[in-house]
């Protein structure tokens, strides 16, 4: 239907599905859905995302055939519930949830009990013949109105809750009576009118507008715009409003409300895992305003309850094949459900639940694979608290999020994005946190709370983020106001350090070693699965054996970058090295590299014994040899001290000699200076020792592919010269040592150049290996150590008034020049590509430099070696552009196998759905033929 734009649900019946979650939402696709399983869920009716886009077209007005479609739906929801909206006898309240494709912390909070007035509450009171319920209703509905839709912070609100529970004193809001809750009511309305200068809107149909609007227009500020921009979810998609009618769970001992989880999303184990309170209603459970009982409970509090609770979530878990998270209230001892959807689940849990499920036979091993995001295996390899430590435990809370964390204490969000900016871990410490800390939680190591459960915003949002994260630590008492917090007659301050345990819910003074943990169990079963699947290779950068070893631990095929620059750093081999650049003469110069052959050699036989079988890519000596050498302005300084002090005449002399040199290999821009093959080229001995040394190294016993890469290589001409020096060398080895080794002479490809004229170096060149930093930096033309400010400014410029370069206020006001933006601008760049891989033009010279070699070389080896080879969105992009392998720091290993497979995965399921449309197709055609 083309111009549809409310769906309802109710009565066992939905218009909408499961599948619908782009038009619907994902909260009111699975409302349908539950509907249509039979499931009890409260009636409503769902408005499309599309009337949302259309919303934002119409600058910021519903239009009025989709008014009318609501009016429409709110009628049918009156019959069905034999309530009416606005009636002062027996009301119809509704709630009004946002909800988008994707669950977005940061959208409008949900209003509860809309549609109650100063006559309607009396209505409700008398239906109810609960007075103190119906006030109740009332003022939480106030509170949120007036918060997400007035614009009035709930803080004003809550103080007077406070006030006069403090008054009464009294602990628990259930514990305020009937007088209570009139008295603050009206002290609410007092409030809105004050700050309004009009009273609370009273009409049931403008509170129902002026939400639907609100909703709307949540989906741009800016908490939601940062979540969609931090996980890459487009800024078109637009939310869907539910509007359903309200179920009580605050209508006394016999009603609740809960959350829960099918299986626990911290370990993956199938068990209850979820929280309810008795008598109250939508938020408190997760706000940590009481804290909530454990579901067992349930078990003894509503037993006939809980058995349909459970019955019903292990069949969603059924349909959906997944784990769920749902919402449910009861009232009056009848159960509802209000909400389910795929359960957000750490690493741990994700793959343990993923391989638990093939086993279950309720997944396919493909879709088991397809389940846990690569990028958050990462958190499975994040460090553990290394168990032989020893260390004071000051405080424990709940364990909401796995892993260990050491960072400084910090307590507001924006700080916390300061200090991490400067390169310091930092935990974030708050009392509770909101969806205006997420940068703030995105910038920590972990997270500290004193209040809220395992459910609560903390809690979710780092098991998502894959940070750790200790929630609900009352043993800590929070001073917001001067930055501290203290715990057992301990102060700690802004800048202290401490750590956390997020397994164990420990919190820990001081820093502590952190350790990696095992890699077997299910996620071991998985890598294999994944192995199983993927065709490109993976291989890892690593100079060191030690970094060769953990590579390989962590399923690494060979190794594809070894900088052997890095070996010459040793504070027992940069003075040699400092000699031999000095050397005046060729003869002087191979004396000093004599005397870095063995430690060369000694370095290679432990990278190829950690590597047996495997190949290792080797690239000859790379940076500017001034890197080896002292500052010019410390020399400067030194020179001038000898000569004041009159020291030893030799000293001063070499001291002399070695900044003459240095000032004669200074250069204005090293990058694009004497560095790669062009010292090689300029220095052939350099190049010799380096060949020597590899071919040296191989031994009887081990089996050894060496790949020797020429770095930075922009002619065939080049490559040329230094093929010449390694085969001439590595063919005397061999024969001097009765030797064979099966070794390739290769190159970088990190110019553009080389990627434009491939074809001419495939001549020579037996390999590619994309160096993607350096493409990336002469690609753009940016330095990759000078780029990191404009880079995030690029990426910022959304947030900034393009007439004054004001910082944006939420409304999209700049309160410089007072402009006001209806949208926000596109920013400059929407990613760092030294981080991820820029494909439209980066991956452009990559894809001509593969077609060009390989056009002179059928079968040339082609890999990648810079930072973007772990980054799984180029690991998809190198699969699919034909080259054998990526290599990637040991540690992503595991997320470049993972990713390796599911683009397999992914690419096999569409040549499937491709196969069978044609199929479709052919069957038609043969049928019209006939
Ligand atoms: P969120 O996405 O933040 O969970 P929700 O719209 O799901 O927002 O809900 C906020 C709270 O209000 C939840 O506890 C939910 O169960 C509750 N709630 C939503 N709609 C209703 C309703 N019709 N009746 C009772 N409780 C509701
Ligand atoms: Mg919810
Ligand atoms: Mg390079």
């Amino acid at each position: 239907m083309a111009n549809k734009y409310v769906y309802f649900f109710g009565a066992g019946k939905a218009e909408g599905r499961a599948e619908m979650k782009d038009l619907l939402g994902g909260k009111g696709a699975n409302l349908a859905e539950m509907t249509n399983l039979k499931i009890p869920v409260p009636p409503g009716f769902t408005i499309t995302t599309e009337a949302c886009n259309i919303f934002y077209r119409n600058r910021g007005r519903v239009p009025k055939g989709i008014t009318d479609e609501v009016g429409k739906n709110l009628r049918r929801l009156e019959k069905l519930s034999r309530k009416k909206f606005g009636d002062r006898n027996n009301p119809l309240l509704v709630s009004v949830r946002s909800g988008s494709r994707f669950s977005m912390p940061g959208m409008m909070d949900t209003v509860l009990n809309l549609g109650l007035n100063d006559n309607t509450v009396k209505g409700l009171a008398k239906k109810s013949e609960n007075e103190r319920f119906a006030f109740d209703c009332y003022r939480r509905f106030i509170t949120m109105f007036s918060d997400v839709v007035l614009g009035i912070p709930k803080e004003y609100f809550e103080e007077i809750l406070e006030k006069r529970k403090s008054e009464k004193d009294i602990d628990l809001d259930t514990d305020l009576d009937t007088d209570d809750l009139l008295f603050i009511v009206k002290k609410f309305k007092d409030l809105v009118k004050k700050r309004l200068k009009k009273p609370f809107p009273q009409a049931p149909d403008r509170q129902l507008k002026m939400a639907i609007d609100a909703v709307f227009r949540s989906w741009n500020n800016p908490r939601a715009k940062y979540y969609r921009k931090s996980h890459s979810i487009p800024d078109n998609l637009g939310t869907a409003v539910n509007i359903q009618l309200m179920v009580f769970g605050n209508m006394g001992n016999d009603s609740a409300t809960g959350v829960g989880f099918t299986r626990n999303p911290s370990t993956g184990a199938k068990e209850l895992y979820g929280e309810y309170l008795l008598n109250a209603q939508g938020e408190d459970v997760v706000a940590g305003i009481r804290t909530p009982k454990g579901l067992k409970e349930l078990k003894k509090d509503m037993p006939s309850v809980f058995k349909e609770l459970i019955d019903i979530t292990k069949r969603l878990e059924k349909h959906y094949r997944d784990v769920q998270d749902y919402e449910f209230t009861v009232e009056n001892d009848h159960l509802y459900m209000l909400q389910t959807r795929s359960g957000k689940r750490t690493a741990t849990s994700a793959v343990k639940i993923a391989v638990d499920m093939v086993k279950e036979k309720l997944i396919s091993k493909e879709a088991a694979i397809l389940r846990v995001e690569p990028a958050q295996i990462d958190q499975l390899l994040h460090p553990i608290i290394d168990p032989n430590a020893s260390y004071t435990v000051i405080a424990k809370g709940l364990p909401a999020s796995p892993g260990a964390a050491t960072g400084m204490v910090v307590f507001n969000a924006d700080r916390a994005v300061e200090l991490s900016t400067e390169g310091k871990p930092v935990i974030l410490v708050r009392k509770e946190t909101s969806p205006d800390d997420i940068h703030g939680m995105d910038a920590a190591k972990g997270i500290l709370t004193a209040k809220g459960g395992m459910t609560s915003h903390a809690a979710v949002v780092a098991r998502q983020m894959g940070k750790t994260c200790v929630a609900g630590c009352d043993d800590i008492e929070i001073d917001e106001m001067t930055n501290r917090f203290s715990v057992q007659g301990k102060t700690i301050m802004e800048g202290d350090f401490i750590t956390l345990n997020g397994s164990m819910g420990e919190v820990i003074l001081g820093e502590v070693p952190l350790m990696t943990p095992e890699l077997t169990g299910a996620f071991g079963v998985l890598m294999k699965w994944a192995d199983s699947f993927r065709k490109i290779g993976v291989r890892a950068n690593a100079d060191v054996p030690r970094d060769a070893q953990v590579a390989r631990d962590f399923g690494a095929e060979g190794i594809g970058l070894c900088r052997t620059e890095h070996m010459f750093f040793a504070e027992d081999r940069v003075n040699i090295m400092q000699k031999m650049i000095l050397a005046k003469t060729v003869e002087d110069r191979k004396k000093y590299l004599d005397m870095l052959l063995p430690m060369q050699k000694k370095d290679f036989v432990g990278l190829f014994k950690a590597m047996d079988g495997y190949p290792v890519t080797i690239r000859l000596l790379d940076p500017p040899l001034h890197e080896f050498l002292p500052k010019m302005e410390d020399l400067m300084v030194e020179v001038t001290k000898l000569e004041l002090l009159h020291a030893d005449k030799g000293l001063l002399s070499e001291k002399k000699s070695l900044l003459a040199r240095v000032e004669e290999l200074h250069e204005f821009n090293p990058m694009l200076g004497l560095r790669g093959c062009r010292v090689g080229i300029l220095y052939p001995e350099i190049t010799r020792m380096q060949v020597r040394a590899i071919m040296e190294a191989a031994k009887k016993k081990v089996k050894i592919y060496p790949e020797i890469m020429i770095p930075l290589v922009s002619m065939k001409e080049e490559m040329q010269a230094q093929k010449e020096i390694v085969v001439q060398v590595a063919e005397e080895v061999q024969r001097k040592f009765k030797t064979k080794v099966k070794y390739l002479v290769g190159t970088m490809i990190e110019l553009p150049r080389a990627a434009i004229c491939a074809d001419k170096i495939a001549e020579e060149a037996e390999f590619f290996s994309f160096g993607t930093n350096d493409l990336t930096q002469t690609a753009y033309g940016f330095s990759r150590d000078d780029a990191g400010k404009f880079i995030m400014e690029y990426m910022n410029t959304a947030e900034k008034c393009v007439g004054c370069g004001g910082i944006l206020e939420k409304d999209l006001s700049c309160p410089d020049c007072k402009r006001v933006y209806e949208q926000r601008a596109d920013n400059i760049l929407n990613f760092d590509p030294f981080q991820t891989l820029d494909q439209a033009g980066v991956g452009d010279l990559i894809k001509i430099g593969v077609e060009r070699g390989r056009g002179t070389r059928k079968d040339l080896k082609i890999g990648i070696c810079g930072e973007h080879g772990g980054d799984p969105a180029s690991v998809e992009f190198c699969h699919l552009s034909g080259f054998d392998y990526v290599s990637c720091s040991p540690y992503r290993i595991p997320i470049a196998r993972l990713s390796a497979a599911q683009v397999v995965i992914k690419e096999n399921m569409r040549n499937r759905a491709s196969r069978k449309a044609a199929g479709a197709k052919g069957k038609k055609r043969r049928k019209s033929a006939r």
